[in-house]
């Protein structure tokens, strides 16, 4: 039998916070493959930060084990680079020095690590901006400089925290392009939280759906449409255009379903009978 990519096993983790204990993750079992572009979505609360901070290492389990290629997670690595939901760059340093501190700490020469930088730069279009500072840049653009420094880094898993949240629609989607065509490109594997269902179901090859009190997963689906994205021209009107056939209204409501069928009941309040 061969070993895992990324396996996670009867995962659970508890919060303490005052008196009060959380538990955010309940028996989370999950296998992703290498390559795989994985989404997860839920709503807010049900426990994506804290999945993906496990696989990042940032967190141990309270319960279960994460191992990548069978080997436990004990800490964050070279091999996992992560996107998190605000951008964590460095103020002191350009545009340019932020992408470049990953082939940097690597050792990579000057000339191949400018090649890099600029490479992805120009990929999420702030080749103009390299020289600035953070501060004078807006967040949804100090967000696309966090996405080209994780992936100017060398490894091969990247974790993404809603990293286009703060997008704006047309950013957002020429964001999701980007990236489909690097996954293709790189065959990274890529574990992607979003709570935008249609951005899960356009870019994953999986979605996996989690609710909850406790955290945990309900559905875990294959899509492919990520796949037929990146055969066609790639242009904006061919993912407005897939985004709007039945296949994948069909899939997208099915999703939104298993995320409303397990959300908690409304309130009597809520549902107007007093
Ligand atoms: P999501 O990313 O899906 O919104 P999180 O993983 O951030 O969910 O949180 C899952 C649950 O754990 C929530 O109930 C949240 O309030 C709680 N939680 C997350 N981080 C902490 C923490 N550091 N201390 C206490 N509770 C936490
Ligand atoms: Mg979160």
């Amino acid at each position: 039998m061969t070993t895992p990519f990324l396996e996670a096993k009867q995962i659970g983790v508890w919060y303490r916070s005052g008196s009060q204990v959380v538990n955010a993750l309940r028996s989370v079992n999950l296998t992703i493959n290498e390559g795989d572009f994985v989404c997860l979505v839920g709503p807010s609360g049900c426990g994506k930060t804290t999945l993906l901070h496990l696989i990042a290492g940032f967190l141990q389990p309270s319960k279960g084990d994460v191992l990548l290629k069978g080997r436990r997670i004990g800490g964050p690595g070279s091999d996992r680079a992560v996107v998190m939901q605000h951008p964590t760059l460095m103020p002191w340093m350009t545009v340019y020095q932020n992408v470049e501190i990953g082939p940097r700490t690597r050792g990579v020469s000057v000339p191949e690590r400018r090649e890099t930088v600029e490479h992805y730069l120009k990929l999420v279009g702030l080749s103009e901006f390299a020289q600035r500072h953070p501060y004078e840049l807006s967040g949804g653009m100090q967000q696309r400089v966090a996405v080209a420094r994780a992936l100017a880094n060398d490894s091969q898993v990247v974790l993404m925290d809603e990293p286009f949240g703060a997008l704006d629609a047309l950013t957002r989607e020429t964001m999701q392009l980007e990236l489909l065509r690097i996954w293709s490109l790189t065959g990274k594997t890529i574990i992607f939280v979003t709570h935008d269902v249609e951005e899960a179901v356009a870019c994953g090859t999986r979605v996996i759906v989690m609710t909850p009190r406790p955290g945990r997963i309900v559905m875990d689906r294959p899509v492919e449409f990520s796949r037929s994205l990146l055969t066609d021209k790639r242009s904006m009107t061919s993912l407005r255009a897939v985004k709007s056939t039945s296949a994948f209204v069909a899939v997208r409501e099915e999703l939104m379903g298993s995320i409303l069928g397990s959300a908690d009941p409304p309130s009597p309040l809520a549902s107007g009978v007093h």
